[in-house]
């Protein structure tokens, strides 16, 4: 999609700190962390939400969810522990309408959510 903030940052229109590339998926540290790790994984493909995901991603979703495994394996807080998250919608929190998925740690991480 040719105004979504995401799609330019996947294809490289818009600078962002890279974490992982591959064809299929992007990963950067989020502008505004969270936690000591905040990175975000996204499909390249324009999805606008986890609500617009089909059987046809199941192999892409089970790839965000690996590949949020093995981040969190190289930036060091595997063995602590870590979230991966996906907020959908508004009132999921979601702000920006391109799916991905938040890795969050290097610290404590609170539950339930606001
Ligand atoms: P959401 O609230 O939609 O789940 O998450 C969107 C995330 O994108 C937020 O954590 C926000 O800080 C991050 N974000 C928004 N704009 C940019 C940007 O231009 N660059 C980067 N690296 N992160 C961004
Ligand atoms: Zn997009």
């Amino acid at each position: 999609m040719s105004d979504c903030l995401f799609c330019k940052i996947a294809a490289g229109e818009i600078p962002s700190k890279e974490a992982y590339a591959d064809d299929e998926l992007y990963a950067f540290h989020d502008i505004s962390p969270q936690a000591p790790v905040h990175v975000l994984l996204i499909p390249r493909r324009h999805i606008g939400s986890l609500n617009e995901a089909s059987e046809d991603d199941q192999a892409l979703l089970g790839r965000l969810l690996l590949t949020g495994q093995k981040l969190a394996a190289e930036l060091g807080i595997a063995e602590g522990g870590y979230r991966l998250v996906n907020n959908c919608g508004a009132d999921g929190g979601q702000t920006v309408h391109h799916l991905h998925v938040h890795l969050l740690g290097g610290r404590g991480l609170t539950w339930p959510p606001g």
